[in-house]
């Protein structure tokens, strides 16, 4: 198979996963993007020889260029610039693994310019959801989920558009808290909500694991992906996360995805959908797990979770005002300023703010600076 492949956030967990598939596959990278890992980025470069590259961060855009002055490649920085990669480069498929809101601007680039995304960066469906769903289909562009649970729903969809859907089962590992009591995680450190169960993954959406709010945020996704009402979704622990996640059709038939806890499966199907091809990671073999267990999700415990159902059940710009909240409540978390349990009562008191006008752009960049003011103003 020939792809031309751009990716955004290339030095991270998604990046570089993204990047063994590639190599395995034998696709050709037409542009990288990170945020100021020069050292790592600079290595992908020469590696995989693409035609541009972004890094981001301007005070680094010096010293990056000296690194690869001996190269044929073009380095743009700043937002600008990643907006340019991804709309610019000569690629098939844009895939979007930035972490956090700033991944919106770039995925609308994308989009602009004809090309399909494959989307691991969440925030970007959480906030945008109404203006990049809408942009697609005018545009014609596809909008390809790699978050493994999306990416387990499309796949079980797949052949059943005709079908009417009840329910989407999304599973939840439940975190490294899983089974915890309030009490019990008042003194929760950024190393306790680091280590999760079954994934690894960056920092952001590690913490976002532990607190269920990223069980939240994909509930919303889903909404946006798959045109569903907040309702028709059913959050379930599955703590070995082995059941990617499920559907039930009307007819009481329930389909789900499964394989092992491996990012490189659905970031490859995002690749080459609608075509397959063997994946570079472990075969499942269900007889050595034995048995799979689910539990229902703990909303008091977690109240990030019950937060998101809220956010969407709202509306307009109610999401983007959680998010906003949880992006500068979890990089205080782990600057250790605040508390853990602080991030859900504050998330939750940011559906407080004004969140009723309609979803544009702008809009939607002044709602997460009003709530990112409201944290920084009460933490
Ligand atoms: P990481 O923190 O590991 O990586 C983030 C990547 O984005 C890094 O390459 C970082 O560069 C880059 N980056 C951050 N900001 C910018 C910017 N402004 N411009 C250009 N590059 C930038 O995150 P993950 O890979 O874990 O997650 C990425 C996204 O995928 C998130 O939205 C997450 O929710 C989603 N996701 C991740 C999963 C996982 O298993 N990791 C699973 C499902 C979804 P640098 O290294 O220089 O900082
Ligand atoms: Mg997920």
């Amino acid at each position: 198979m020939d792809k031309r492949i751009t990716i955004l956030g290339s030095t991270g967990s998604i990046g570089t996963q993204a990047l063994e598939v590639c190599q395995a596959a034998g696709f050709t990278v037409a542009g990288l993007a990170a945020y100021q890992n020069e050292e790592l980025l600079e290595q992908q470069v020469r590696a995989f020889r693409p035609a541009m590259v972004c890094i981001y961060a301007e005070d680094h855009y010096r010293s990056f260029c000296q690194r690869v002055a001996d190269l044929d490649v073009q380095v743009v920085t700043g937002l600008e610039g990643l907006c340019q990669l991804a709309a610019e480069t000569d690629a098939d498929i844009v895939l979007n693994a930035v972490s956090g809101m700033i991944g919106l601007r770039p995925t609308l680039a994308a989009i602009e310019a004809g090309r399909d995304v494959a989307l691991a960066n969440k925030e970007t469906l959480v906030t945008g959801g109404e203006l990049v769903m809408q942009r697609a289909k005018e545009k014609g562009v596809r909008i390809l989920p790699v978050d493994s649970e999306h990416s387990a729903i499309f796949q079980c969809l797949e052949g059943y558009h005709h079908c009417r859907l009840n329910k989407i089962l999304l599973t939840a590992s439940g975190g490294p808290f899983f089974g915890k009591t309030r009490h019990e995680l008042t003194q929760v450190q950024p190393e306790d909500a680091l280590k999760h169960p079954n994934w690894s993954m960056g920092a952001k959406i590690t913490i976002d694991s532990a607190t269920m709010m990223n069980k939240g945020l994909e509930v919303i996704e889903a909404v946006h992906l798959f045109g569903v009402r907040p309702e028709q979704i059913q959050v379930v622990v599955h703590r070995e996360s082995i059941i990617h996640s499920l559907v039930e059709f009307e007819d009481y038939a329930v389909i789900g995805q499964l394989g092992v806890p491996d990012m490189k499966i659905p970031i490859q199907y995002a690749l080459t959908w609608p075509e397959r091809m063997p994946c570079p990671t472990k075969r499942l073999n269900l007889a050595e797990w034995g048995k799979l267990t689910f539990f229902e999700p703990d909303l008091e415990t977690f109240d990030c979770l019950a937060a998101a159902y809220d956010a969407i059940q709202r509306g307009g710009l109610y999401p983007t005002l959680l998010n906003s909240a949880n992006e500068q409540l979890v990089s205080l978390f782990l600057q250790r300023k605040i508390s853990f349990l602080r991030i859900g009562e504050l998330a939750r008191r940011a559906l407080e703010l004004d969140g009723s006008r309609p979803v544009t752009l702008s809009n939607i960049l002044e709602a997460e600076q009003t709530a990112r003011n409201f944290v920084l103003e009460h933490c």
